[in-house]
């Protein structure tokens, strides 16, 4: 390798992964974590992102010098400074996610932009009394001298959700400082579901709501390895399988989200390695820029979901003979009623880099309201452009016969007679494509899609809250005009 460069290969993020102490539970602890094949699949996502920027074809996009060590990194680990960063972060997203639909990747990148910017306002706000943003520099600087793919934990367990973390039955349910000394920090909780905490080197932990005096302790940001002392992380999804044979489509025979809980039980957290330290009022700021920065992801990833819904509805037409118009369908129409969301949702992602700040971090900022748009939208549109695929596709996705009997001497002829639709297309690339559809939108993965573009980097509500933040002067602006129209105020 060039050693200007800092690149794993995906081999060497593998072995990183096997060398970690075991402490994730299926259904019981698995000894060898590796060897389970939903780690795998997940794992294999994660290794893309290292395939993709020692790639020739794709370097250019994966890659990009560091401000911090003059070394080329992955573009995952680096903190944007400019619209074009912006742009290409975007870019990058969008291409990975056309291949695993999820990236999961970037939510741990994510966290650490929020810190960055985070860290930076915290000391200034402390009057430089505090060097939370040094100590982020020099993590910033261990994840990018050794291309960790950390992991980005943000959400905790959080109980019943009408009570404080203070007054929990379970103080667990929220992540929380149990003990301090001049070393560090103790702390226990629970946070999740956390993508790719099964298949990382590192957990960064950010809170995840605002917090009043009384609830200080869970005011903490800090980092930590994954197989820390303490640390224990749950295999989520039991129902979550896929078919793994020849007509398989990648996205769950290769790739699959697996998600994890993490349990911190008196988890000890060195001073170097935190970034918030009971500073209560700094909490909602790092949950909410975190969560800006993720919603911008957000409109990277769902436009190539849109966009494999619409190649998906396009297909189906053709391979059962549906395109044009019939009795009321129209199926171009349909495919539009999918199509718009890609370009909708692609359209707040250009207009929040166009929008974007500076901050004094020297980190640039995506536009709040446009990010939280495009988020708000993908969510609100997700469902809308699902029902839409399993109408144009009938119910042959979620009744497709056992894909061995295709080629069994004793069946194939009856098996076959049910893919014998338009001609030319052979009874292998339908059974293809339909089981495509259903893992996209009737198998327990489409289900967790659904459930993600619904609830990850936030719901709806939350989406809403930020939009008002940013946008209800603008709204009381709208009421005044109306007023000097109307009333010639
Ligand atoms: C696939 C997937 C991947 C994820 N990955 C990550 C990750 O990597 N890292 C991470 O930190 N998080 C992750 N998350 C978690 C995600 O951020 C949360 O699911 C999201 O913030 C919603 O929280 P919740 O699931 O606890 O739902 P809730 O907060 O319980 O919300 C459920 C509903 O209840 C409503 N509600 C909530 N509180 C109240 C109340 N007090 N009164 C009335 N209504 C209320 C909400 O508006 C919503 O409609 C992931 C989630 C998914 C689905």
């Amino acid at each position: 390798m060039d050693k200007n460069e800092i690149l794993k290969t995906s081999a060497e993020y593998r072995d990183a992964l096997k060398k970690l102490k075991p402490n994730i539970i299926k259904d019981k602890m698995l000894e060898e974590p590796c060897e389970d094949e939903d780690i795998q699949r997940g794992t294999n996502v994660i290794a893309l992102t290292y395939d993709y920027a020692r790639d020739p074809k794709y370097k250019e996009l994966m890659t990009v010098e560091s401000p911090l060590t003059g070394k080329v990194i992955n573009r995952f680990n680096y903190i944007p400074r400019t619209k074009d960063d912006l742009k290409k972060r975007l870019k990058m997203i969008n291409l990975l996610a056309q291949e695993v639909v999820c990236v999961q990747r970037c939510v741990g990148a994510d966290g650490l932009y929020a810190l960055f910017i985070g860290t930076h306002r915290l000391d200034k706000s402390n009057k430089g009394e505090t060097r939370y943003h040094e100590r982020l520099l020099k993590y910033l600087r261990y994840i990018q001298d050794n291309d960790i793919a950390p992991a980005g934990a943000v959400t905790d367990g959080k109980g019943d959700r009408s009570l404080t973390p203070a007054k929990q039955p379970e103080r667990d349910s929220y992540l929380r400082i149990v003990k301090e000394t001049d070393e560090g920090v103790y702390v226990s909780g629970i946070k999740t579901p956390i993508t790719m905490s099964l298949y990382t080197e590192e957990i960064i932990v950010v809170p995840g709501l605002q917090y009043t005096e009384e609830d200080k302790d869970c005011a903490i940001a800090f980092a930590i390895p994954a197989d820390a002392e303490g640390v224990e992380r749950y295999m989520l999804g039991p129902d979550v399988v896929t078919m793994t044979d020849e007509f398989a489509p990648t996205h769950g025979r290769k790739y699959l989200n697996k998600e994890g809980m993490v349990i911190f039980n008196n988890v000890f957290v060195p001073n170097e390695r935190i970034f918030l330290h009971g500073e209560y009022r700094f909490a909602a700021i790092y949950a909410n820029l975190f969560a800006t920065l993720h919603r911008f992801s957000y409109t990277a990833c769902k436009p190539a979901l849109f966009d494999i819904m619409t190649g998906a509805a396009m297909l189906i037409s053709d391979y059962n003979g549906t395109k044009g118009e019939y009795f009321l369908s129209n199926t171009s129409e349909k495919i539009f009623e999918i199509a718009k969301n890609s370009i909708l949702v692609s359209g707040m992602a250009k207009a929040a880099v166009e929008a974007a700040q500076e901050t004094e971090s020297g980190a640039i900022f995506p536009d709040p309201t446009y990010a939280n748009m495009g988020k708000y939208i993908a969510s609100d549109m997700f469902t809308g452009a699902v029902s839409t695929l399993q109408d144009m596709s009938g119910s042959l996705p979620a009744n497709l016969p056992y894909s061995n009997l295709l080629s069994s001497e004793k069946h194939k002829e009856n098996v076959r007679k049910l893919f014998a639709r338009k001609k030319g297309i052979s009874a292998e690339d339908q059974y293809k494509l339909n089981e495509f559809i259903r893992v996209l939108v009737a198998s327990s993965e489409g289900g967790l899609l659904q459930i993600g573009s619904k609830h990850g980097g936030g719901n709806k509500e939350a989406e809403k809250v930020a939009i008002y933040a940013n946008h209800l002067r603008r709204m009381f602006q709208c009421k005044s005009l109306v007023k000097k129209v109307v009333f010639k105020d």
